[in-house]
């Protein structure tokens, strides 16, 4: 399930802390898209032993550890719990890209928060699937070439409910998207922009400055959505798409008995 509502207790972002201190570089998106997600578990009045923080690797999948909710932080990597994902555009996009592409597919039922600074940080600077082709580094002279992946649009594509955009600095922002993407049923796919201070400030210290409110509001229709974000800027914000589809649903047990399997595979 993707939230238990209790009403009955008020909580604060700090009653998510835990005593581990982030070991991002000081000035790191991540430590901004943290307090987002506690703000946003505090807004959800979600006891902290009811939510699972799961993640991959990668400097953003540390973040389990820096909570007191149950975390998994695992390589590449469901409980009865709200659940929500945290990854980074290396290990979502490329090591983990299959498993980002049938989550979206099977729309299972939980929040997917990925901290994009398009280059592998952790690892020191390689370029990742977003980056730009023509990012110019001793790693790849003369950029990659290659065209970017663009996670929005395929989320679209590939079945998710909810897609939305937030930049790290907007932690208000940030918070109230993790808050929407919880509550809305199905996977939810959040993108947040969070600038590499140590490898990439020179370009993306600007992206405060390119960051812009989406002007046109969100849509339910999958056609409309495509388009706007074949021709999106990569920096619009905000609540790009939200559709109906009814998240996955495992097979009850006693349909999964061998002779249910039979009378499926029967000519
Ligand atoms: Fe953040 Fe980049 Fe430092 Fe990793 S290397 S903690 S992504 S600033
Ligand atoms: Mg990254």
């Amino acid at each position: 399930m993707n939230m238990i509502p209790n009403a009955a207790k008020a909580f604060i972002p700090a009653d998510y802390k835990s005593a581990v201190k982030p070991v991002w570089c000081p000035g790191c998106g991540d430590h901004s898209v943290l307090i987002s997600f506690q703000r946003a578990l505090a807004e959800l009045a979600l006891p902290p032993e009811q939510v699972a923080i799961i993640s991959g690797i990668g400097c953003s999948s540390r973040i389990p550890a820096y909570t007191n909710c149950y975390g998994f932080h695992g390589v590449h990597a469901r409980p009865d719990l709200t659940v929500l994902v945290a990854s980074g555009d290396g290990d979502g996009f490329s090591i983990g890209g299959n498993h980002f592409l049938h989550a979206c597919r099977r729309n299972i039922d939980l929040t997917y928060v990925v901290m994009d600074n398009r280059i592998y940080g952790m690892t020191k600077g390689q370029p990742s699937p977003t980056t730009e082709p023509d990012w110019d580094t001793a790693i790849a002279p003369g950029g990659t070439g290659l065209s970017p992946f663009h996670p929005l649009v395929i989320a679209l594509a590939s079945g998710a409910n909810f897609i939305a955009r937030g930049f790290s600095g907007d932690i208000g922002g940030c918070a109230k998207l993790i808050v929407d993407a919880v509550r809305t049923p199905g996977f939810s796919f959040v993108q947040i922009l969070s600038p590499c201070v140590t490898f990439r400030d020179d370009q993306q210290k600007s992206w405060k400055n390119l960051v812009h409110a989406a002007i046109v509001p969100e849509t339910d229709d999958p056609s409309r959505a495509a388009r706007r974000l074949m021709t999106d800027d990569g920096f619009n914000t905000g609540v790009l798409y939200r559709g109906h589809r009814k998240p996955y649903q495992p097979i009850p047990l006693a349909h999964s008995a061998p002779s249910h399997l039979e009378s499926e595979f029967a000519i």
